[in-house]
């Protein structure tokens, strides 16, 4: 097949379907390549299904990798507001919410994909399903897609195939095969946006226990990476959005196993600690309380049994008002930081996000041009650029699909 005008996309994620729209939108004919039987299936999971699609403060600074301001000028030239009038000009007004963060105002990402998918047919846009890409073959004047139902010669190609996190929802190794066949290369991956696991015994009893706590990572007892908000505990360790958004600093550690990692978790963080102290102070005038029930109203049950075992304060059966001074200091410090050994991260399976990627160097941060082959572009995750938990990653797909279509759609020949 030989379609000499044809704008190619490899992937139908974020970035690809955004990018599809936005090159018909400026006249390219494009054909999309989707390895699974539909497109979107990772957008569909975003936001816990309500799609976190943008934040008001998207910029360098909440993107990790080589070289973070790579995102910069992609980031200019297609703004959170450009997404949000990129999304309200497909039917999907949204709203900006807390940390600023961007949600289409119906709170579906089924929406969201319904909308770019609508939006990529009315355009004309062929999508094929069932198509894995294989190989990027350049050529004089264009490059040759094998795929997994033949060849197909297009005039430009964006990469837009995401990264290893989350294989269930598609994620995988594809794009960095693709890519460094063609003369690019990678930096090692590791997990991003993930669970964090700590010693198991200290937590085991707690499996299923959701709170809002305040959570520290120290290297070697100096604070590393700080977050605040729900935590759910797990019998590996710690899950819920406070965890997940700290858990990459857990994973790159894991990788390079230098030094002591723990994690301390403040389990009462609206109330200062001269305060915690006075409130037990008074509580241990409960009448009647043993100490198994002494905790209830302030603590989960399971949880206050648990940091009194931590505080040596025992045995359970012992009268609250038996409780000495010194044991409620012991006490309060382990409410406000319970320190648990780190153990790692979750693997990229259970991962969010793949930290690491194709090195951003190979392309011109303002065009996503490949600096290898003058046909090939790349956008979002399969590049080495991570963004932080609440809205970033997608902003950096449809910002980095923008800067690629409209070099593409302007130098198409
Ligand atoms: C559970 C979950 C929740 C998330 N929530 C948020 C959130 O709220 N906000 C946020 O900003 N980010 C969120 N993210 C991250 C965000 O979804 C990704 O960063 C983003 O989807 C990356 O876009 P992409 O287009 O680069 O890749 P993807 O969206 O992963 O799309 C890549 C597509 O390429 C296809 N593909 C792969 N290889 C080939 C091949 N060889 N040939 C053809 N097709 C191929 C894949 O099947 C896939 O459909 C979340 C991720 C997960 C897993």
């Amino acid at each position: 097949m030989r379609d000499k005008r044809v704008i190619g996309v490899i992937g139908g994620g974020a970035a690809g379907l955004s990018a599809a729209v936005m090159a018909a939108r400026r006249g390219g004919a494009v054909r999309l390549f989707e390895k699974q039987p539909r497109v979107g299936r990772k957008l569909l999971a975003t936001g816990n299904g309500t799609c976190n699609l943008s934040n008001l403060h998207a910029s360098p600074e909440h993107y990790h990798g080589g070289d973070p301001g790579f995102v910069f000028p992609a980031l200019r030239a297609f703004s959170p507001q450009d997404a949000m009038a990129f999304f309200a000009s497909i039917g999907v007004p949204c709203t900006v919410r807390e940390n600023g963060r961007i949600y289409p105002i119906v709170e579906q990402a089924s929406a969201v994909l319904d909308a770019l998918r609508f939006e990529a047919e009315a355009l004309g846009v062929q999508m094929l399903t069932d198509t894995a890409v294989t190989a990027i073959v350049p050529r004089q004047d264009g490059v040759r897609l094998q795929t997994t139902v033949g060849a197909f010669d297009v005039s430009c190609v964006l990469v837009a195939v995401g990264g290893a996190a989350s294989g269930r929802l598609g994620g995988s190794a594809d794009g960095y095969r693709l890519l460094t066949a063609i003369g690019h290369e990678k930096t090692p991956l590791f997990p991003s946006i993930v669970q964090i696991k700590t010693a198991k015994d200290p937590v085991r009893p707690l499996k299923g226990l959701r709170l809002d706590a305040a959570l520290t990572l120290c290297l070697d007892g100096k604070a590393a990476a700080t977050s605040e908000g729900e935590v759910l505990f797990a019998d590996y360790g710690l899950s819920g959005p406070a965890a997940m958004e700290i858990g990459r600093v857990a994973a790159d550690w894991e990788r390079r196993k230098q030094g002591h990692m723990t994690v301390s978790i403040d389990l009462l963080p609206g109330i200062v600690a001269p305060d915690l102290l006075d409130m037990l102070t008074k509580r241990r005038a409960l009448p009647g309380r043993t100490l198994d029930r002494w905790l209830i109203g302030l603590l989960p049950k399971a949880l206050g049994q648990t940091l009194l075992k931590v505080a040596g304060v025992q045995p359970l059966s012992r009268m609250a008002d038996s409780v000495t001074d010194a044991e409620l200091r012991v006490l309060t410090d382990i409410i406000k930081g319970w320190m648990l050994p780190v153990e790692g991260a979750a693997g990229m399976d259970a991962a969010q996000v793949t930290a690491g990627g194709v090195k951003t160097a190979g392309f011109d941060p303002a065009t996503m041009r490949s600096r290898r082959c003058p046909f090939v572009y790349a956008a979002g995750e399969v590049l080495d650029i991570d963004g932080d938990c609440g809205g970033y990653n997608l902003q950096w797909a449809w910002a980095s699909a923008h800067a690629a279509v409209t070099a593409m759609t302007e130098e198409r020949t």
